[in-house]
C-alpha cells in the first residue's frame, strides 16, 4: 500500500460518508448530519468499518464520540490523539470534520498493511458534536474527552423538545455517565487535528498545507426578546411590540460593531420566531450571537459594549430582553514542540512552512484542557466552508497525508 492508496481512501471514505445526510444530493444541497440523529448512526457505523478494517480497536462513548485505537505492543504505552467532529451545519460541506477523521484512519491502514510497530497508541476520535447546531451544544464530544464535561448541556432540547441526553440514550449512550469519556492526561502524548483552512489563504497562496498557531476565543450567546401579540387589525397598533424589529435592531448593532474590525467576526446565524403566522405581530423572537476574535480582552470589551447598545435599544423599543451565554473559550496557542515538529514534517517534503491563525474555533480548542495539541489545515477552494460548495483536491490530501506520516515517524523515532 502506498500514501496514493491512502489519499484514494480518504476521498472514497468521504465521498461515503457525505451521504449520511438529511439532504438527498450531497453534491448540490450539501450534507446536513447533526448530533444523536439517524445520520450520526449511520455515519458511526461506517467510521467504524473504516476503522476495523484499518486494524483498529472501536468503542463508542457515553457522549457519542467514536473512537477508533492502533494499539501499541507495550501496555504501558501513551496514545497519540487525531480527530475532529463528525457533525455539520446545515447543508455544510463534505469536508469540515470529516477530512480530520477519515485522513488519519487512512493513515492508520496505510501504517497497519506495512506492519508498522509505533512506539505508542494512535486513538482517531470523531467527536459527535462541535458545530451544535442541534441543540446549542458547541464542543460537546471534545469537552467531555477533555474532562470538563458541560452537563447543563444534556437538558438541552432540539426543535421537538427533544433533550439532548434522550437523544444519546437512543442512540445507546449513558449520558448520566458522561465523567468515564474523559481521558488521563498523563496517558496522553498529544491531539492532532487536520482541518480545511476556512479561509482563503492557502488558496491564494497556492499552498496546500499550514501550521496553525492557535486558535480564535469566542463567545456564543442567546437572547430571547419578548413584546406583545397583536393582529395586525388591532386597535392598538401604535403600541405595539414587535419582537422581531427587536431583532433586527440586535442584528444591525452587531454587524455595525464588527464589519469594520478585521479582528472581531461576529454573526447571528439562528433565529426563531413566535408564533410565526402572517398576519401576527411577533411576540417573541429568539436569535443566538457569536463573536469571535483571537484577543480575549478585546473580545469580552466589545462584547460590553454590544450589550449595553443592544439594551438600550430594546428599552427604546419598549421590548424585554433576556440573554444566557451558552458557550465562552478564551484563544488558545497550539504547543510550539508538536508544531515544531508539524513545521519539520512539512519542510521534509520541500514544501514552504506558512503558520496561520484560526478564526474558527474547532475540537482542538477544549482538547488543550487535556494535552498539547497541534493543528494541520489544508486548502480549501476559495476559502469556501459550511456551504454545498466546499472542495479540497486529492493532492492536497497526499500532502496532508505524508506530512502526518512524517510527524508520527518522527515522534516514534524520539
Ligand atoms: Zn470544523
Amino acid at each position: 500500500m502506498t500514501i496514493a492508496n491512502a489519499t484514494s481512501l480518504t476521498w472514497h471514505w468521504l465521498e461515503e460518508l457525505a451521504n449520511c445526510s438529511e439532504t438527498q444530493e450531497p453534491n448540490s444541497e450539501g450534507v446536513t448530519r447533526f448530533c444523536a440523529t439517524p445520520e450520526h448512526r449511520r455515519a458511526l457505523s461506517m467510521l467504524s468499518s473504516y476503522m476495523y478494517d484499518s486494524g483498529m480497536d472501536v468503542r463508542k462513548d457515553n457522549a457519542g464520540n467514536l473512537i477508533g485505537r492502533y494499539t501499541c505492543a507495550n501496555p504501558k504505552a501513551k496514545t497519540l490523539i487525531f480527530g475532529s467532529h463528525q457533525d455539520t451545519v446545515p447543508n455544510g460541506g463534505k469536508y469540515d470534520g470529516a477530512l480530520g477523521i477519515t485522513l488519519p484512519i487512512a493513515l492508520v491502514h496505510y501504517f497497519n498493511r506495512h506492519r508498522l510497530d509505533l512506539p505508542f497508541n494512535i486513538d482517531v476520535i470523531a467527536f459527535s458534536d462541535e458545530e451544535g447546531t442541534r441543540f446549542q451544544s458547541t464542543l460537546f464530544g471534545s469537552k467531555a474527552v477533555a474532562g470538563r464535561p458541560n452537563i447543563a448541556l444534556l437538558d438541552h432540547t432540539d426543535s421537538n423538545g427533544i433533550t439532548l441526553q434522550q437523544a444519546l440514550g437512543e442512540m445507546g449512550c449513558k449520558p448520566e455517565d458522561i465523567e468515564k469519556c474523559a481521558y488521563n492526561p498523563e496517558t496522553v502524548i498529544g491531539f492532532v487535528e487536520t482541518h480545511i483552512e476556512q479561509g482563503p489563504v492557502l488558496d491564494n497562496e497556492d499552498l496546500s498545507v499550514a501550521v496553525v498557531t492557535g486558535i480564535t476565543g469566542l463567545e456564543r450567546h442567546v437572547i430571547t426578546i419578548s413584546g406583545e401579540t397583536h393582529k395586525l387589525n388591532s386597535p392598538n397598533l401604535d403600541s405595539k411590540q414587535d419582537a422581531l424589529v427587536g431583532a433586527a435592531q440586535v442584528i444591525s448593532i452587531l454587524n455595525s460593531i464588527c464589519k469594520h474590525d478585521f479582528e472581531l467576526k461576529g454573526v447571528v446565524g439562528k433565529i426563531s420566531n413566535f408564533p410565526n403566522g402572517v398576519n401576527v405581530i411577533p411576540q417573541r423572537t429568539e436569535i443566538t450571537i457569536e463573536l469571535r476574535c483571537s484577543d480575549d480582552e478585546k473580545r469580552q470589551q466589545t462584547s460590553q459594549r454590544l450589550f449595553s447598545e443592544i439594551n438600550q435599544a430594546m428599552e427604546e423599543l419598549n421590548l424585554s430582553i433576556h440573554s444566557e451565554l451558552l458557550y465562552e473559550q478564551k484563544a488558545v496557542t497550539c504547543s510550539p514542540q508538536l508544531s515544531d515538529k508539524m513545521a519539520a514534517a512539512i519542510e521534509s517534503h520541500d514544501l514552504p512552512v506558512r503558520k496561520l491563525f484560526s478564526d474558527a474555533g474547532h475540537d482542538a480548542l477544549t482538547m488543550s484542557h487535556l494535552t498539547d495539541i497541534a493543528m494541520l489545515f489544508v486548502r480549501c477552494k476559495d476559502g469556501i466552508t459550511h456551504h454545498p460548495k466546499e472542495s479540497i483536491t486529492t493532492a492536497d490530501i497526499r500532502v496532508a497525508l505524508e506530512v502526518l506520516e512524517r510527524f508520527v515517524l518522527n515522534l516514534a523515532s524520539e
